[in-house]
């Protein structure tokens, strides 16, 4: 059980799905593949190709008719190339054969070429045992035609897009780009190459979502610093609100700042999310303003990451139309005990060592470089303590992006 008033990541997660699944984003583009990566897949990809379209070798030997086999050694009729059109094999005779070539008309099996012995005349024996099929990939093994080799809502990587390259494909149809407005708050905040003032430290937010956003398929609307000044907050979520699909902020959530952003949501409806039981990322703030959804991260950077990895990046990935949101993740064995229950359920900083997670030793939701030092998170349940050796959920970094 959570801490009676604060909300579990789960229901989060599911009521942000939720919102998610109603906005989805209807348009659709068709993109260069080189331009295709990291976007979503809008409608199935089919096929137009049988793969391979004809039967080849997938050695370099001899194709040959088993049924030609009793006589022995056999002369070569022809030399078949990878990007050669062959001629039928004449009866009686075997084909020099080369990787990835077609085969000849009337062969019915590839031997390599270790397994044979080319005699002064150039007529070929076969050494072992022969069947008929042997080292022929058939034509349509891979797909045939009028296949579904993606669905729709599939993230296209390098093997999706190595796909509809060998399909011949220049362009596939993605969804349309989330826009999302990137907004930091804090009077304290200063942007990389202004002056340091007294008490201001360098805007370090804006720099990791616009990245991570990026990644994720979103173009990036960047709004700057802004004040801890609802009035202010209030102005500029106005104008965000035309060009985004998603206000994402950082600050301004937690009580310290008098909660700027939660006020200003619930003066416009109210925030549909605020306090999560975890930790880091209690004082994560959902909500609208006007139509437009509002995520809230709070401004500790490391809060920050775990609430966007966690609840953001689901989100922005179902806008697409994703099914398949949640990162990858598995059980390792703590290399650490964890004492002291915490009635939040808990996620660290660790690197894997020998099998076993090992904490950065400083896990203050304050301190980024951890996560610059480690693999991913894992994940402490609410209430339990734990000793060295017992397994825990590990979500990789590398599954978040
Ligand atoms: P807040 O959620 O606004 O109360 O901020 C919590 C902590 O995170 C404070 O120490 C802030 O100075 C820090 N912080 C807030 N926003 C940023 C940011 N964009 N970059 C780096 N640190 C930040
Ligand atoms: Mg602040």
């Amino acid at each position: 059980m959570s801490k009676p008033g604060l909300m579990p990541v789960e229901d989060a997660l599911d009521q942000l799905l939720a919102m998610a699944n109603e906005q989805r984003l209807p348009d659709s583009e068709p993109v260069p593949l080189n331009e295709a990566r990291g976007r979503v897949l809008a409608s199935d990809l089919v096929a137009t190709l049988d793969l391979p379209p004809w039967p080849n070798s997938a050695m370099d030997g001899y194709a040959l008719n088993l049924a030609d086999l009793h006589r022995q050694p056999l002369s070569v009729s022809q030399r078949v190339y990878a990007g050669l059109a062959p001629d039928a094999l004449l009866p009686g005779t075997c084909a020099r054969i080369f990787t990835g070539a077609p085969l000849p008309n009337g062969a019915n099996c590839v031997e390599m070429q270790e397994n044979t012995e080319v005699l002064e005349d150039g007529r070929v024996r076969f050494l072992q045992p022969l069947k008929v099929g042997q080292n022929i990939r058939a034509q349509g093994q891979e797909n045939r035609v009028g296949d579904t080799l993606l669905r729709a809502g599939k993230r296209l990587g390098p093997f999706e897009l190595a796909v509809a390259a060998g399909q011949g494909m220049t362009h596939l149809p993605v969804v349309r780009r989330p826009r999302v407005a990137l907004l930091s708050t804090g009077d304290e905040l200063v942007e990389p190459g202004q002056p340091l003032r007294p008490g201001s430290i360098y805007n370090s937010n804006r720099t990791l979502l616009d990245h991570w956003l990026r990644e994720l398929g979103c173009e990036v609307i960047d709004a700057g610093i802004l004040p801890d000044r609802p009035a202010q907050t209030r102005l500029k979520l106005e104008q965000l609100q035309v060009a985004a699909d998603l206000i994402l902020t950082t600050g301004g959530v937690s009580a310290g700042d008098a909660d700027c952003l939660g006020q200003v949501l619930r003066d416009n409806g109210k925030p549909l999310l605020w306090k999560l039981a975890i930790k880091p990322g209690k004082p994560l703030t959902v909500g609208h303003f006007g139509t437009v959804p509002v995520i809230g991260l709070p401004g500790n950077p490391t809060s920050a990451l775990v609430t966007f990895g966690l609840l953001a990046r689901p989100y922005l990935l179902r806008i697409q139309g994703v099914e398949e949101v949640m990162p990858l993740s598995f059980t390792v064995n703590a290399g650490f005990d964890w004492a002291k229950p915490g009635s939040r359920r808990e996620y660290l900083r660790v690197r894997l060592e020998g099998g076993q997670a090992a904490l950065y030793p400083n896990q203050s939701s304050g301190v980024l470089l951890g996560a610059t030092w480690a693999d991913g998170l894992v994940e402490i349940p609410e209430n339990s303590t734990l000793r060295m050796g017992d397994p825990l959920r590990f979500i990789p970094f590398s599954e978040l992006f």
